[in-house]
């Protein structure tokens, strides 16, 4: 990995809910995360809905304040820093989210769009604003740019749409961003050309991503290394190949047995998909959290946490198994 330019260190966020009539509750929907992200690097963050995926992406650029925890950002501790002093970080980090109908405003021309952000970071002179407006498009492989500038959202496909939000994010050449589900919401014959454009950012632009996906073939496709969260935690990590090839976690496995594809060589031999419905961050299992729908738990399981350990070089594991 590169130099870290994303380090998150031992990141908790803590909710408030209601739980009754008259009481409430605290849940965890991250609790202690570690994870960093080169510069220029890919990271795949993966695992059910709800298992604070998106909670994480959103700490990273500290959109969210973490209860306990460290966010560092080109080596600086951003985690406490006030609004007026996060200009850096709001300029070189942005997010690209699951929805592009809602994420981008149907009342402004592409163009307008696009160049807001701009406007909003002090770029005074409407040709260089329109000049980078019109790359960004291009870069995104809206062409030609002046005409698509013109158009209105309501013209434009689910995966046109995305490119759309893509080339916001990207007008103020960014060094870090989010893309939460980026594909997740658009027709399959547009996913190829979004994942493309993005993996096309990251190599030639140098961006570095956090990939937040459900899907662990985009997560192939488009990333050096992979993060599977359960429950609000990291309980594996590695460079994506050998975590996908060789999976050690039993939630890994499972995650990956559950694949609706024919695996004719059966390199794993029996691997039963992930049994049962998550188990909600109001009521999180004693121990190994995973352990109630392990098909590997044994006694040690329910009665301590593991912790994730380095079992190999760059390769991390939270199972009492390693
Ligand atoms: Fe399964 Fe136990 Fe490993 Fe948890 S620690 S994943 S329950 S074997």
């Amino acid at each position: 990995m590169q130099r870290p330019l994303v380090s998150l260190k031992g990141l908790t966020m803590v909710y408030r809910v209601r739980h009754g009539f008259l009481g409430s509750r605290d849940i965890k929907p991250v609790d202690g995360v570690d994870l960093d992200v080169g510069e220029g690097e890919a990271v795949a963050l993966v695992g059910e809905s709800g298992c604070g995926k998106t909670t994480v992406g959103k700490l990273s650029i500290r959109l969210l304040r973490p209860k306990s925890g460290r966010i560092f950002y080109d080596g600086e501790d951003v985690t406490d820093l006030p609004a007026k002093r996060l200009q850096k970080l709001r300029r070189e980090t942005r997010m690209i989210f699951q929805d592009p109908y809602s994420s981008i405003n149907p009342y402004m021309a592409v163009g307008e769009t696009v160049e807001e952000p701009l406007i909003a970071h002090g770029v005074e002179d409407k040709r260089e604003r329109m000049e980078l407006v019109y790359k960004a498009l291009e870069d995104v492989r809206l062409t030609p740019p002046q005409d698509v500038a013109a158009r209105f959202p309501h013209l434009l496909s689910g995966g046109q749409r995305q490119r759309v939000a893509i080339a916001r994010a990207i007008v103020l050449k960014p060094r870090y961003m989010v893309a939460d589900e980026p594909v997740s919401m658009i027709d399959a014959s547009s996913r190829a050309e979004v994942l493309e454009v993005l993996k096309r950012l990251q190599t030639r632009h140098g961006i570095a991503f956090l990939y937040i996906t459900h899907d662990l073939a985009t997560a192939r496709y488009f990333s050096d290394r992979i993060a599977v969260m359960y429950l609000g935690k990291v309980v594996e990590l590695g460079q994506v190949e050998e975590v996908l090839s060789e999976p050690l976690h039993p939630y890994t496995q499972a995650l990956i047995a559950s694949i609706p594809e024919p695996d004719p060589a059966n390199r794993f031999g029996e691997r039963p998909a992930v049994k049962g419905e998550p188990p909600s961050p109001q009521n999180i299992p004693s121990g190994c959290r995973f352990h109630p729908r392990c098909p590997k738990a044994f006694e040690r399981c329910p009665l301590e946490e593991p912790q994730l350990r380095e079992v190999r070089r760059g390769r991390y594991v939270a199972c009492h198994l390693y």
